[in-house]
């Protein structure tokens, strides 16, 4: 008999939390399979942790984890592959906008195509943000041009992933992880599987403007070192324009079509042109010099302070 894992990173759910349990056992009732639901409390400070305890007291095949403090959404994921022993996970929002009535679906799909991984595609999102679509949109097609791997566009973290992805997600070292980068770069076989992404059920994103960011920089720094040969580019522009530049007003004294004693302007613009291209520069660089600080200081990616029905491996 197989085992299902269903992992749920929760930070201050408290308003869909009992909802969002009820639905994916539903969902999971009609499996011939052995199921767990590993909820990872990413230090809450609401009720979540109250409620979660609750749930897992009269269900034993929920497990929990509850975190020190609050990691992130990343932290709390990796978290859960770290602690499946299941054969097969799917990783979901607690939110409810990944439904999870569609688990057996994406199982059955698993099966027919023996795929390692079955990446859930956003055919549709409803009520989320223009900017919020379009910053999503954008930012999976630049990552495109400028990463070594391809990802697919249009996904996100929820996804089914097999024993065989979870052990060599557990090799990698790197303690910055972009999951879904991660899962792509690991290969096998991997198949999409096309959904319509609902609106949240009750609360508000966990994702502001500033996480967004931080993922999107962890995505790009840790998938592509494009930004530092960018800043190589944009050195050799500002060179080229300061040589034509020079020819120009050269000849231009020379010829008399331009009056160099008159030039506040031209200095002042290449000044601003010139230190603008440096500071890119030492900028692009010290986010790299950020990203091996970080990576030598090698932290854990998060600290448990207990636990439920569930042992903690190492
Ligand atoms: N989440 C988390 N830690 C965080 C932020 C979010 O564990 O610091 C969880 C959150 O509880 C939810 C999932 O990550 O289950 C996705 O968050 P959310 O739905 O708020 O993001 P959005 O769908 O708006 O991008
Ligand atoms: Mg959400």
């Amino acid at each position: 008999m197989k085992k299902i894992a269903v992992i749920v990173p929760c930070y201050n759910e408290e308003a869909v939390i009992v909802e969002s349990y009820k639905r994916t056992r539903q969902a999971l009732s009609s499996l011939p399979d052995a199921v767990e639901i590993i909820y990872i409390n990413d230090g809450s400070r609401d009720n979540t942790k109250a409620l979660l305890d609750e749930i897992a007291e009269k269900d034993k095949a929920v497990k929990i984890i509850h975190f020190s403090r609050n990691f992130g959404h990343q932290p709390a994921v990796t978290a859960g592959i770290n602690n499946c022993d299941a054969d097969l996970a799917i990783i979901i929002d607690a939110d409810m906008q990944d439904p999870p009535e569609l688990i057996p679906d994406i199982l059955h799909l698993q099966e027919r195509e023996k795929a390692n991984v079955i990446y859930c595609v956003r055919k549709s999102r409803d009520g989320e943000s223009v900017f919020k679509r379009l910053s999503a949109k954008l930012f999976y097609r630049m990552m495109n041009s400028m990463s070594e791997v391809q990802f697919p566009v249009d996904t996100g973290d929820f996804r089914l992933i097999d024993r065989k992805v979870m052990d060599e997600f557990n090799r990698l070292k790197e303690h910055g992880k972009y999951i879904r980068g991660l899962i792509s770069w690991v290969g096998f076989k991997q198949i999409p599987f096309y959904y319509r992404r609902e609106s949240r059920l009750a609360g508000e994103t966990k994702y502001p403007f500033k996480k967004m960011l931080k993922l999107a920089a962890t995505a790009l720094l840790y998938f592509s070192k494009k930004p530092l040969s960018m800043a190589m580019s944009l050195g050799f522009v500002a060179v080229i324009v300061g040589i034509v530049l020079a020819i120009w007003f050269t000849l231009g004294k020379i010829y008399g079509f331009s009056n160099a004693e008159t030039g506040w302007t031209s200095i002042i613009l290449t000044v601003i042109f010139f230190g603008g291209v440096q500071l890119i520069t030492v900028g692009v660089l010290g986010q790299y010099i950020g990203v091996l600080f970080d990576e030598i200081k090698a932290r854990p990616d998060y600290i448990i302070e207990e636990t439920r029905n569930l042992t903690i491996n190492g």
